[in-house]
């Protein structure tokens, strides 16, 4: 019998987790279907429960629903507890697993693709949503001397690094942290001296309001500092055109969303991901919406 994995969501039309994940399953020649199901937040109770019968192995779970699908699973893991979202969710025999997997996509995509180990090194953070929660995590977890969370609400990146403290603290780790407002005349002094920028807002993202505008003007950035923009389509981004430009190294989204959903791939079906299939089935399918 065909055994599904769902993506839910709302909108999906613009995921392209479809693709990179059937084409992980049938390079195995798994008898697996990936099916995106737009789902609106009265629905999620109900979809998150049909993941019990036996039909299926899992889910993948996206905005709007990560953090409200942490409180419908039966078992949720440390690193989801930790962010607060889950984003992966993993059927035994009926009951509900629930993972983050943006955690280790965003080191893997870090390490492996951008070759940039945060351990010891002085962090900012543009954005302080649900994204920033998994990188904020992420950040403190692997040693990062500094985190600063900047964000237009600054109330919110207060929030979030209120939680992060909890975790520092849990873990035994020193990560110094800091929010503070998103306003212009601030940004030089800001980044003076910081080792890493990740803009986890969606400025700069397709078909959205702010589609042509980079959260950082080229002269704020530090050539020795290394921009990670999360935002994957496009695949160069006004934020990552302005660090090209003033020296910095980048590195795109797309690369955490394949390795988060590789490690998604790798719980649902005990099997290594195929990375280079996933990575070129997910390039075919932004090609294929225009970017
Ligand atoms: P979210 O929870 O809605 O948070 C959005 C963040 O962007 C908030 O901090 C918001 O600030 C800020 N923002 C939005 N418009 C802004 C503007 N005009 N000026 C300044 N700040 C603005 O969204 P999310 O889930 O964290 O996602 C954020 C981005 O990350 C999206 O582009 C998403 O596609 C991307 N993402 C990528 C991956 C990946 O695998 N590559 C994974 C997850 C997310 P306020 O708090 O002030 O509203």
């Amino acid at each position: 019998m065909t055994k599904r994995i769902v993506l839910l969501g709302y909108p999906l039309r613009h995921s392209i987790s479809s693709a990179f994940q059937q084409a992980a399953l049938d390079f195995y020649h798994l008898d697996i279907r990936y099916e995106a199901r737009e789902r609106e937040p009265a629905q999620l109770r109900s979809a998150v429960e049909e993941l019990r019968s036996p039909d299926y192995l899992g889910a993948n779970i996206t905005i709007p629903h990560k953090e409200s699908a942490l409180r419908l699973v039966d078992d949720a893991d440390e690193t989801s507890m930790g962010v607060g979202a889950v984003n992966t969710i993993v059927c035994r025999s009926g009951r509900l697993g629930g993972c983050n997997t943006d955690v280790e996509g965003f080191l893997q995509a870090l390490r492996l693709e951008g070759g940039f180990e945060p351990g010891g090194k002085r962090a900012l953070l543009l954005g302080a949503g649900g994204a920033a929660r998994a990188v904020a995590y992420a950040l403190v977890k692997s040693g990062a001397a500094s985190l600063m969370v900047a964000n237009r609400t600054v109330e919110r990146a207060t929030a979030l690094l209120a939680a992060m403290e909890k975790v520092a603290a849990a873990g035994g780790v020193r990560t110094e942290m800091v929010a503070v407002p998103w306003e212009k005349r601030e940004r030089r002094k800001l980044l003076e001296g910081c080792h890493l920028i990740v803009n986890c807002t969606s400025m700069g993202m397709r078909h959205s309001p702010e589609e042509a505008r980079s959260p950082l003007e080229e002269a704020a950035i530090p050539h020795d500092a290394f921009v990670y923009d999360l935002v994957y389509n496009p695949a160069e981004t006004p934020l990552l055109r302005a660090a090209m430009r003033a020296g910095a190294r980048t590195l795109g989204g797309l690369a955490m969303l394949v390795h988060q959903g590789a490690r998604a791939f790798e719980l649902w079906t005990g099997r290594e991901a195929p990375l280079g299939v996933m990575f070129a089935a997910a390039r075919r399918a932004l090609a294929e919406r225009g970017v």
